[in-house]
């Protein structure tokens, strides 16, 4: 008996999905050998060739996909409307459709999400929360903070990349980055504005393995939400885990403007957990009042662009996806970032020996 080639077609992304479930299930039981395997193993390849075509194309090939992947949607039903297509062929080409988006997103970066977590990686151990490890902490991020002042007047981004690059590839061993790593130039959102109304900075596209940073970041956002999207790109997938890379690859670096990028990002998720604090008023007193004027037009630039409808939904989503990928603190997973900076700091004499 022989099977009508338009049988194969229409069962095929059937059969893709099923597969890639499977592998789902295998990869997220078996974190060592999807590390080994996926995320050292065959992505940096699959991110080597697709970052390399991206490269070549100045406008986000990802942007491109999501936005000619929604006019067909449109357009189908508008044909349903009109009664030129059938509802349940419409419904088919949907189904079809968003069964290769799931499969293709996974086999290009998404099985990255259930790779061993960051403290496994880097052999540090979680300490235990409380209130004086964490104050001894944010007083080295607001010395550091203080030390790294550097004026926005001595920022250029292309500079700033450059220096992001160098430090990756010092930090490589420590990182565990793959070998060949992928090549980038960071693109602008395409739909900025209505990204910045939803504190949206930056995001990594899966498709075409392309970094995208908000064309409205301020000075100090861009050196550190740039290395934050970049370590997407190197399989990093949890938002925690991508705060941190973004974090020590800045704070590394030997250019001071992307260091300060870094210092400033980790004082304003520690002030922003040390509202509990009593004595909080008296930490924020140590901080330069330089830093602090910084802190204060970075919060006015964001605010005047939020709304706060667009924000609270795109939130939603966001929580909503990260849940449904291995990371069970949905966006409170943004927030894990401190505990990392603190497990980091606390054991990098173990680590680096004494500086
Ligand atoms: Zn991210």
């Amino acid at each position: 008996m022989q099977v009508k080639p338009s049988y194969i077609k229409k069962t095929i992304a059937f059969i893709l999905l099923a597969v890639t479930v499977l592998l789902q299930v295998f990869f997220k039981n078996n974190a060592a050998y999807t590390e080994e395997v996926y995320s050292h193993g065959i992505y940096p390849s699959i991110a080597y060739v697709l970052s390399s075509v991206s490269a070549w194309v100045p406008f986000s090939l990802d942007d491109v996909f999501y936005v000619t992947l929604v006019l067909f949607l449109l357009i189908g039903l508008c044909m349903v409307v009109f009664r030129k297509l059938k509802l349940w062929k419409y419904l088919l080409f949907v189904f079809q459709t968003g069964a290769m988006i799931y499969v293709l997103f996974y086999c290009l970066w998404g099985f990255n999400y259930y790779r061993e977590p960051a403290h496994q990686r880097f052999q540090l151990s979680q300490s235990v929360a409380n209130d004086s490890v964490f104050i001894s902490v944010f007083k080295q991020v607001i010395d550091h903070t203080n030390k790294s002042y550097t004026s926005t007047a001595f920022f250029e981004r292309e500079t700033g990349n450059i220096a992001l690059e160098k430090s990756y590839r010092q930090m490589a061993a420590y990182l565990h980055l793959p070998r060949r790593m992928p090549r980038w130039s960071a693109k602008y959102v395409t739909f900025s504005d209505f990204f910045a109304k939803a504190t949206i900075l930056g995001y990594f596209g899966p498709f075409f393995n392309e970094i995208h940073i908000n064309r409205y970041l301020t000075a100090w956002d861009i050196p550190v939400v740039t290395a934050h999207e970049r370590s997407h790109q190197l399989g990093v997938t949890s938002e925690a885990e991508a705060s941190f890379y973004g974090w020590i690859i800045c704070v590394n670096s030997d250019e001071p403007f992307v260091q300060y990028s870094g210092w400033l990002y980790a004082l304003d998720y520690f002030l922003y957990q040390s509202k509990h604090l009593e004595t909080r008023a008296e930490l924020i007193k140590q901080i330069r009042p330089e830093v602090v004027e910084d802190i204060k037009s970075q919060h006015k630039h964001w605010r005047h662009w939020r709304n706060a409808e667009i924000d609270k939904a795109a939130s939603k989503v966001n929580d909503a996806y990260l849940k449904s990928n291995n990371i069970k603190e949905g966006i409170d997973d943004y927030n894990g970032v401190v505990q990392l900076i603190i497990d980091y700091t606390l054991q990098k004499t173990l680590i680096y020996g004494a500086d």
